[in-house]
């Protein structure tokens, strides 16, 4: 008997894996980013947020906690990472 392997390919995660986790930087997303709110935000008294598409804070950070994996640009763009304003732009951070 012949068997035949189906695979079957979600686009959506093929263009994530090409593309990688690129958070675009838009009023939306800046209005759904938790940052403000966050532990290290108010430690380190940073001025910027969407650190997941701006890229780390120029401020020196000081790491308490993060609330990225709590926010809907993290689960919007399937995020895998915390710490964006440390660690720079998530396309740059995938694991
Ligand atoms: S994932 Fe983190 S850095 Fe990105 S918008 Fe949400 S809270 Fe801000
Ligand atoms: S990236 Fe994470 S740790 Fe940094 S300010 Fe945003 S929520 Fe807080």
């Amino acid at each position: 008997m012949q068997s035949h392997i189906i695979i079957s390919l979600n686009p959506i995660v093929v263009l994530v894996k090409v593309l990688g986790n690129a958070v675009l930087d838009n009023e939306e997303n800046a209005k759904l980013c938790l940052c403000p709110g966050c532990p290290t935000y108010k430690k380190s008294n940073l001025s910027n947020n969407v650190f997941c598409a701006r890229g780390k804070a120029i401020e020196k950070v000081k790491v308490a906690s993060c609330l990225c994996p709590n926010c809907p640009v993290f689960k919007k763009y399937t995020l895998d990472q915390m710490y964006y304003c440390v660690k720079g732009k998530s396309i740059d951070v995938q694991s």
